[in-house]
């Protein structure tokens, strides 16, 4: 599995608005990597820079040693899960878990083997069979995981995953998803919800305090704002939890 390392990476939208600057950040092979920062200042953005889904204005982004800018984001390796990380309504947990593995081709038999492998390791195996619109919130969100977990990806990105749920099951879903990315010997980059009140991340993880966006530049302005170099990103390695 590839580490994620941002070199210097800046996002400018619609030419003045710098969301991200000058970011640079490296994610070990395998570890589990916590973006913090208030909302606004450019998590999401750098999620979705890492898996594509955005243009990276400035600097560069490597996996491994592989440049991977301009990678196409199937070409990436890389699953992300969304705050609502959406199911469909008409499959059941089981079928919206395997889904991709039959679009990659694969057999349905083996295809559920391994959804109803992922769902024990999620701790919803006795759901497998039901319909989302009978789950829990907390089991939605582990469907919508195993879904994006099930083709074993080498970078696992997720956005505020957990936003939906209770304080609780919050800091539980946090543990297992700690438990099983490390299972998975995936590379991982969360940004968390922010609550009064956090709950810790996984023993052994690490966060990184993301610089705030810059308030759009005038209209007169044509090269972005600069950050002072005190609001780059900073570093916390966190012991244990
Ligand atoms: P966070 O996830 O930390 O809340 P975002 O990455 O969503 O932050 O947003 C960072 C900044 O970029 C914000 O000022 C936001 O308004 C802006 N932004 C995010 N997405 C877009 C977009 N698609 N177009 C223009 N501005 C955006
Ligand atoms: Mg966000």
């Amino acid at each position: 599995m590839p580490g994620i390392r941002l070199d210097s990476v800046s996002k400018v939208y619609d030419g003045d608005h710098l969301a991200v600057d000058e970011l640079s950040l490296e994610v070990a092979d395998g570890e589990f990597m916590v973006l913090l920062g208030p909302s606004g200042c450019g998590k999401s953005t750098v999620l979705r820079m890492i898996a594509g889904l955005e243009r990276i204005t400035a600097g560069d982004l490597w996996f491994g040693r592989t440049h991977a800018n301009r990678l196409q984001p199937k070409d990436r390796g890389v699953a992300m899960v969304f705050e609502n990380g959406a199911l469909y309504p008409n499959r059941t947990v089981r079928e919206n878990i395997m889904f991709p593995l039959l679009v990659a081709g694969e057999e349905p038999a083996e295809a559920s083997v391994k959804a109803a492998e992922l769902a024990r390791i999620l701790g919803i195996e006795n759901a497998i069979d039901q319909f989302p619109w009978t789950l829990s919130g907390g089991q939605r969100q582990r469907v919508a995981i195993g879904r994006a977990i099930v083709r074993r990806p080498e970078i696992f990105l997720m956005d505020e995953p957990l936003s939906n749920l209770d304080a609780t099951l919050r800091t539980e879903l946090r543990q297992e998803i700690g438990a099983m990315s490390k299972d998975l010997k995936a590379t991982t980059v969360s940004s968390p919800t922010i609550t009064s009140k956090p709950s810790p991340w996984p023993t052994g993880s690490r966060s990184c305090a993301t610089a705030g966006s810059r308030t759009p530049a005038p209209p007169s302005r044509s090269t972005p704002t600069r950050a002072p170099r005190s609001s780059q990103a900073s570093w916390a390695r966190r012991g244990s939890t």
